[in-house]
């Protein structure tokens, strides 16, 4: 399981980026769609890693992000569609020496917090991982 280890750093970067005081409402989460990781489990992680800090009752919002690869051969970037059938290949020529330039990382887009006991106020913007 890889997920385990994304949510714990994805919540600490959301608890350091929580002002005092206030709780954290929503965690938006972007995630490759080459990464390693399954939504339900980052839930199903967050869920428990969260339990007694100020994300506890947090929403995590995860958005797949696309794939993307380079080919040093035409110099296009082309979108791979998943699931993969064989070898990375551009797919405008063919050519099998390409560069994932997206699509395997995840981040930590930003948080929503609001004060303890109180209806959303604003968003925090946070760099991640
Ligand atoms: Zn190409």
């Amino acid at each position: 399981m890889h997920e385990l280890p994304i949510i714990e750093r994805v919540l600490d970067l959301a608890l350091a980026a929580a002002p005092p005081g206030e709780r954290i409402v929503a965690v938006k989460l972007r995630v490759g769609t080459l990464c390693d990781a399954e939504p339900q489990w980052l839930e199903r992680y967050f869920r428990v890693a969260a339990r007694g800090s100020v994300a506890e009752e947090a929403r995590l919002e995860i958005t797949r992000e696309e794939a993307l690869v380079y080919c040093p051969s035409c110099g296009k970037d082309s979108i791979l569609v998943l699931p993969l059938s064989g070898p990375l290949v551009c797919s405008f020529c063919g050519y099998d020496h390409v560069t994932v330039v997206a699509g395997m990382e995840y981040q930590l887009e930003s948080i929503e917090v609001a004060p303890v006991q109180a209806p959303v106020r604003n968003a925090a913007r946070v760099k991640g991982p």
